[in-house]
């Protein structure tokens, strides 16, 4: 399938659009819509329940999204966050050049330094007019903005929410009780002025991200979970050798912390699954050393493949060691970035799983769309999709709306429920097919008769026959992750 087709699918529904359409929009942002805004945080919900709520070692925060804006020279950002650019100077075009390298010559780009791009596109012409293409320079990603009236003091939108979990790290250190290991979870707006936004909701300005920062001492650095799934095994595409199926014990490089980077693997994969992607079009890619960040002593990304845009990074999994928190130290001249434990004193290290949540579900969505001759419709899970049960009348008369209202407002209280009485009976169903609802209760005479209504499986299109006193457990026990 082509993510082009998805895009226009999702507009149809209601779930994301260009944002401002009537204005002609606005490449790289996005706005959710009536079903996705909802999609969106059921996702988001399943994260924090998955990550925060119900794993004792990781806490949660909420940090501004301007901040100080020597947390970003601190960080690396204002110095080194961007990518290479060059313009066509003809047409005036402007390409990320290490994508078009990518586009035009077929091989991996990405970490190649100006004059590496240079040399390669010196004999390449600009892909739209056919000019010639200037100077390859980089052009740094972040927005920045002014805070105060007046000239005020210039900052930056955050392009990322890790840093802020870094910065405030003394804070964290205290409330998670000064014992180590710990993480901290934070999910929200991330701006990026990314040079040319594309693949629907892939490549945005405008994105969130679901992102951890795992603290510990790598002097003591054994998990306890690792015995337990180290054995698992996984698709992967180590930078040295082929993909394979490979068991996570043995495509880990041998450094302090490898045990936590298992278990942050493990875990992306399970979540993943948990919502829906389609696992069998996931794999785990270790980057090479010349595309790893500098401070990255070893770096996964986990990939979805898409027909039309090939394997794609969906979540990255890095180990920083100590290099973020050494850095404010550094910068803040604070000595509240080292611990003091056991006699030692010394910085923690950190491994980082760090989701987009736009990507995540592009995945979702794109494992999830079915088509045949009859309908198209939405596989979800029960805990991803917008509504969880539709509830209708047979027919507009003879009592059964208000029958049908009365169950409504039982199951509302439980689920994420609709009630709709308009067009045929075939109809709905197809409307809420198209959406991924995975139950349909429909209230006919016979409801009338025995107090039973029929439940409707979106997947099979199978119909039971429930008893309007069993719906609640019935329906409660198909909605449940765990
Ligand atoms: P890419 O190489 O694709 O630009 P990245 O390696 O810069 O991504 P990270 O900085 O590792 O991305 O960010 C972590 C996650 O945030 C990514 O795995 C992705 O899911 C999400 N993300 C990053 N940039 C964007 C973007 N421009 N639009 C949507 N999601 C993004």
């Amino acid at each position: 399938m082509d993510v082009k087709r998805l895009a226009s699918f999702c507009q149809k529904v209601g779930i994301a659009y260009k944002t401002a359409e009537e204005y002609g929009g606005l490449a790289g942002f996005y706005d959710w819509g009536v079903r996705g805004a909802q999609i969106k945080k059921n996702v988001k919900d399943v994260w924090w329940s998955y990550f925060v709520e119900r794993n004792e070692l990781i806490g949660g925060m909420d940090g501004s999204i301007i901040t100080h804006p020597k947390v970003w020279e601190a960080s690396g950002h204002v110095g080194e966050f961007h990518d290479p650019i060059v313009k066509c100077t003809k047409c005036g075009n402007v390409y990320r050049a290490d994508h078009l390298v990518e586009d035009v010559k077929g091989v991996n780009a990405e970490g190649l330094s100006l004059e590496e791009l240079a040399k390669i596109l010196k004999d390449v012409k600009c892909p739209s007019c056919g000019g010639e293409l200037g100077d390859v320079s980089y052009f740094n990603l972040m927005f920045s903005t002014k805070v105060g009236p007046y000239e005020g003091t210039v900052s930056y939108l955050r392009p990322e929410t890790a840093q802020l979990i870094f910065v405030d790290f003394p804070e964290h250190y205290i409330h998670m009780r000064k014992r180590l290991p710990f993480g901290i979870a934070q999910m929200g707006k991330a701006y990026r002025n990314e040079i040319s936004p594309r693949g629907f909701l892939f490549r945005l300005r405008e994105f969130e991200q679901m992102e951890i920062e795992f603290f510990f001492d790598p002097e003591n650095d054994e998990s306890p979970f690792y015995r337990e799934i180290k054995h698992t095994k996984v698709r992967a595409k180590p930078w040295k050798g082929e993909e394979d199926v490979y068991m996570l014990d043995d495509i880990i490089d041998d450094y302090k912390g490898r045990e936590w980077m298992i278990y942050w693997i493990y875990h992306s994969l399970k979540f993943f699954e948990l919502v829906g992607v389609d696992m069998d079009r996931v794999r785990i890619r270790q980057q090479s050393p010349e595309e790893r960040a500098h401070y990255s002593m070893d770096t996964w990304d986990v990939e979805f493949y898409f027909d039309d845009m090939g394997w794609k990074e969906i979540e990255g999994i890095a180990h920083r060691s100590d290099y973020d928190l050494s850095r404010h130290r550094t910068f803040s001249k604070s000595d509240k970035y080292v611990v003091r434990m056991g006699g030692r004193s010394f910085v923690p290290w950190v491994v980082e799983p760090s989701w987009g949540v736009e990507r995540t579900i592009l995945a979702i969505l794109y494992s999830s769309y079915r088509e045949d001759e009859e309908r198209v419709w939405l596989d979800l899970k029960p805990w991803i999709a917008p509504v969880q049960v539709a509830v209708f009348p047979l027919l507009s008369r003879d009592n059964l709306p208000e029958e049908a209202r009365r169950i409504y407002y039982t199951l509302r209280a439980l689920f994420r429920t609709e009630y709709d009485e308009g067009g045929s009976i075939g109809k709905r169903y197809r409307r809420y097919d198209e959406i991924g609802t995975p139950y349909a209760v429909t209230v006919d005479y016979q409801t009338l008769e025995d107090k039973t209504v029929t439940v409707r499986e979106r997947n099979t299109m199978k119909q039971e026959r429930v008893g309007i006193d069993e719906l609640l457990p019935y329906l409660g026990e198909r909605m449940r992750w765990t």
